[in-house]
């Protein structure tokens, strides 16, 4: 199951209280189907459950109930086939039949209540949502200009700001703030769902910040490893000439300590001096050593 299609479940089982609400919802759905016209009322979906609401909503304004059909493998549609009841469905919406053009009635979401109710159909019909696991993606994919400009305006007038862009011959509208997409599921009465969305952001949010913190502290670990096995390759050659057994006592011990300690850090090899030294000693002694090895190999 996609994070779309568990979306969808949810939004499947609400059921509009007031009649408005559900007219709202069934224009969602059939507005943004695949056709909406005195010729074709339709929609062709992937998801046999929007297909079995679709035919819900739909009989409930015709005389004969139209049939969810397996169009494909994938696909299942539902039809309108009566042209009397496909004229019955657009006038309970405010249309005749005679529009050359799909565009928005607004006079069938006048009220605040069907605001959510309408975009719910519409997003059950068009709609899409990423994983917040991967990024933040909420769309409405509308396959008619001036529908979708209608959408748009829509949406806008209710405080989203869609960004629009068109591809492969469809017009798209789309949300990356989280907190639109929080908005939108939550207006279209999706309470569940916006939970699970906001604890994958969480969640998404501290595992960024441990990985980032894990690198961090193995980037720094790699460093002071390789330090120390540079150093104890110098400091093994240095052994080997006359050079250090000339070395003072206390720059010898370094050495000794550096060679038998491999994962001993700066600090514990100067606590683990008598006297102890301090951190930056340690790193003067060493880094001293070491040059004066690589002067003895240059001889
Ligand atoms: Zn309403």
């Amino acid at each position: 199951m996609s994070f779309s299609s568990d979306l969808k479940e949810e939004l499947l089982h609400i059921m509009a209280e007031n009649p408005c609400c559900l007219l709202a919802e069934s224009y969602g759905l059939m507005l943004f189907g695949r056709g909406f016209s005195s010729r074709e009322l339709s929609i062709s979906t992937e998801n046999e459950a929007v297909a079995k609401k679709y035919q819900y909503l739909a009989e409930r304004l015709c005389l004969h109930a139209p049939q969810v059909q397996k169009a494909t493998a994938k696909k299942y549609k539902v039809s309108v086939s009566d042209q009397s009841d496909r004229l019955r469905v657009l006038s309970a919406f405010g249309c005749d039949g005679t529009e050359r053009v799909r565009r928005l009635n607004w006079a069938n979401i006048t009220e605040e209540c069907c605001v959510g109710a309408f975009l719910r159909g519409a997003f059950l019909a068009c709609g899409t949502i990423n994983s917040p696991e991967k990024n933040y993606h909420l769309e409405f994919v509308v396959p008619h200009y001036n529908l979708c400009c209608d959408l748009k305006k829509f949406l806008e007038n209710n405080d989203f700001s869609p960004k629009e862009v068109r591809r492969s011959g469809l017009y798209v509208l789309y949300f990356k703030k989280t907190e639109e997409i929080q908005n939108l599921l939550g207006i279209m009465g999706a309470a569940k769902f916006v939970m699970e969305f906001i604890d994958v952001i969480v969640y998404k949010d501290i595992r960024n910040n441990v990985n980032r913190r894990l690198n961090f502290e193995n980037a720094n670990l790699n460093k002071t490893v390789n330090a120390a096995m540079q150093q104890i390759e110098w400091i093994e050659k240095l052994q080997k000439s006359a050079a250090f057994r000339e070395l003072p006592e206390e720059m010898q011990r370094i050495a000794h300590l550096r060679l038998e300690n491999p994962d001993y850090s700066l600090q514990q090899i100067g606590d683990a001096l008598i006297p102890p030294m301090s951190r930056s000693g340690v790193n003067h002694r060493l880094k001293k050593l070491c040059a004066i090895a690589q002067k003895q190999k240059g001889q």
